[in-house]
């Protein structure tokens, strides 16, 4: 696996391999890698020629500085996966060979940045839009892989890419969970032994409303979950909504397209957010 950690070195490399015709797929993290982040590493190789993964904590998609002073950083345990799992290229750029001068960045993503996450983390959509502007113009993927993980997130991407007429696919990838039924998550890493516990609700609340989705309403399968959830021991529930899938605003009837079901709750000091599409 090749390093970089200077945007022109690693855009003049990929130039190169696109000029010999390899199709690059790109899948940007934060790092503190699991098996989630694998999984797309996987799925970009399936798809592409070049697999490049970019490891930043981007600071400006983080409205709370606790949040960003206590991220995980194993740096050499997660390059020893990327190697593993046959990563061809990792971008690992320094916070000054991203943002070398004071910016202002502001794209109008409608109200989308504004609901559920956006509600909850005023600002964050920005700090995404952002970063993942900028690494696409650093390595000009044919394709990008996201995870359903962040539902919203691939929304917020998809209106990037509309906005800026990108040339890139954003492909959307299956949650993976622990066999318990949590979503991995690099913030997991925080919770106590009873937090862990405590934090099977997120997953228990979505499962059972997709189970009910037959025989309920979908205002009952709302009340149940947030019944549910306010009565989980230890969680303090942020939102919980089944939304059209397409639009993710609330959903009104049970004949729309796609429904997905999103929560965000706070277990302890740790914020989890989790989601399932039910149909
Ligand atoms: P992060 O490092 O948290 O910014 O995540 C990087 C990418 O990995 C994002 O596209 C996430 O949606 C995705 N991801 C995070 N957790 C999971 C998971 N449990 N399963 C699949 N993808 C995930």
């Amino acid at each position: 696996m090749k390093i970089f950690t200077s945007k022109q070195e690693l855009s003049g490399y990929l130039d190169r391999l696109k000029q010999e015709g390899n199709k690059i797929g790109f899948v940007p993290t934060m790092g503190a890698l699991h098996q989630g982040h694998l999984s797309l590493i996987e799925i970009a190789r399936q798809h592409s020629d070049v697999v490049v993964c970019s490891i930043f904590v981007n600071p400006t998609q983080f409205n709370d500085p606790r949040d960003l002073e206590r991220y995980p950083r194993p740096l050499d345990a997660d390059t020893a996966k990327l190697e593993d799992a046959e990563c061809d290229i990792l971008f690992l750029p320094s916070t000054f060979e991203m943002y070398s001068q004071p910016e202002a960045w502001y794209i109008n993503l409608g109200y989308i940045e504004n609901i559920l996450e956006g509600e909850f983390r005023p600002g964050h959509y920005q700090g995404v839009t952002q970063i993942v502007k900028k690494l696409f113009d650093v390595v000009k993927p044919d394709k990008a892989f996201f995870g359903q993980k962040d539902f919203q997130q691939v929304k917020v991407i998809g209106k990037l890419v509309e906005v800026f007429d990108l040339k890139v696919e954003i492909v959307m990838c299956p949650i993976l969970r622990e066999e318990d039924g949590l979503a991995m998550s690099s913030r997991n890493i925080h919770l106590s032994e009873s937090e862990r516990i405590e934090s099977l609700a997120l997953s228990k609340a979505l499962l059972l409303t997709k189970e009910n989705y037959q025989s309920k309403t979908l205002q009952e399968l709302k009340n149940d979950a947030v019944n549910y959830l306010e009565n989980s021991a230890g969680l303090k529930l942020e939102y919980f909504e089944i939304s059209n899938s397409k639009t993710l605003l609330p959903a009104i009837s049970k004949e729309e397209e796609g429904l997905v079901a999103l929560v965000a709750a706070r277990v302890g000091a740790t914020r989890l957010i989790d989601n399932i599409i039910i149909k």
